[in-house]
């Protein structure tokens, strides 16, 4: 049995080492979990005052934190099932639409697979490995950020291919290349925008986040949200169509999907409720925990709104129209490709982080 025992920690009796951000115990051989005040300030969690593991663990001590309860436990443990769910989600729905699985009507459901499996893997590790360093902790959370950009990109691609409205006359959902790259842009811009804000900590930083994130969330649903509202569920000649506008199901499923995104959103920028009882909601239910609920859930139902469009185009025939903008390229190339860029962002800031630390060295 793990001892979290809060008095425990005693920063008087404590070693300070190098900076009077960080305190050692003396005699903390064997121990496993840690309260707020042993752990350096970079990784430390605001208004989370115990379940830490050991501050400067190695890969190895991390990857046996799966197996006891530390406050990064839910964390990682809810993207570990959410990788699992939504490989097996996935798989099951590629395999059941098409006779081969590089078809074209799959390929948007194959990229939004990518994005899906690239962000919560990248969760569930960026969780597991954040008691490195401190430099390691921001590192591990600038590629969370990457593979946020990540998902978002490819959600507007499944969104656009498989759900965009017909006669709109909007120049947007007549030419893919203009969707995608704005949806490009967009996804540099939050994965360079919460690495800024995650860099320069300052108290308005989270909820300076979640802004880039809702302006993505906003691209990669816009042509779920105009067919929804601008659109009819029959063809006549010219007028708008969208098959979202004839059913009331995907509809309830979006709602449930904005429901759920801008819960984690909230949940994310306010810190409750740990905020108001500090320590009490250490290794469960502080608002991180309900942000991992909250964004797989949103995913979930996103998922279902692709599903339904994917089976009436199909029931409709209308597979021709679906694919007829439909390329390697602007599908598993573009996402690849966005992945690579956002990685390569990431990476840029950690690099900076690095030379900052050689500089104080100095
Ligand atoms: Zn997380």
């Amino acid at each position: 049995m793990v001892n979290i025992n809060r008095n425990n920690c005693n920063p008087t009796t404590a070693t300070t080492v190098n900076n009077n951000s960080m305190a050692v115990c003396g005699t903390d051989n064997g121990k496993l979990l840690f309260e707020d005040c042993e752990m350096p300030k970079g990784l430390r969690e605001p208004f989370i005052k115990s379940g830490y593991r050991r501050a400067y663990s190695t890969p190895w001590q991390c990857f046996k934190s799966l197996f006891y309860i530390n406050n990064e436990s839910f964390n990682v443990w809810s993207h570990i099932i959410a990788t699992c769910y939504f490989f097996v989600r996935y798989g099951m729905a590629a395999l059941t639409q098409s006779n081969s699985i590089l078809d074209p009507f799959n390929l948007p459901l194959l990229a939004s697979a990518l994005g899906t499996l690239t962000l919560y893997s990248t969760s569930s590790v960026a969780h597991l490995l954040n008691s490195m360093s401190e430099r390691g902790y921001k590192m591990c959370f600038f590629f969370d950020y990457a593979s946020i950009s990540v998902y978002t990109f490819t959600c507007s691609q499944a969104i656009y291919f498989y759900t965009r409205p017909m006669n709109t006359q909007w120049i947007i959902f007549e030419s893919p290349s203009l969707y995608l790259s704005s949806a490009a842009l967009c996804s540099f811009l939050v994965t360079y925008g919460c690495c800024m804000t995650d860099a320069a900590v300052n108290r308005f930083s989270t909820l300076l986040r979640v802004l880039p994130v809702l302006a993505a969330w906003f691209i990669s649903t816009l042509s779920f949200i105009v067919g929804m509202t601008l659109c009819s569920c029959h063809a006549t000649g010219i007028s708008c169509v969208a098959f979202t506008a004839c059913s009331g199901v995907p509809f309830s499923y979006f709602l449930r999907h904005a429901f759920h995104f801008f819960l984690a959103a909230f949940m994310y920028s306010s810190r409750l409720p740990e905020r108001l009882i500090p320590g009490r909601f250490d290794l469960i239910g502080n608002s991180h925990h309900f942000l991992h609920i909250c964004i797989a859930l949103g995913t979930e139902y996103a998922f279902r709104i692709v599903e339904l469009d994917i089976n009436y185009r199909k029931r409709e025939n209308m597979l021709e129209e679906t694919t007829a903008y439909v390329t390697l390229f602007n599908t598993l190339g573009a996402a690849i490709l966005v992945m690579f860029i956002n990685a390569g962002i990431a990476f840029w800031f950690a690099r900076a982080l690095k030379d900052k630390e050689c500089v104080h060295k100095h």
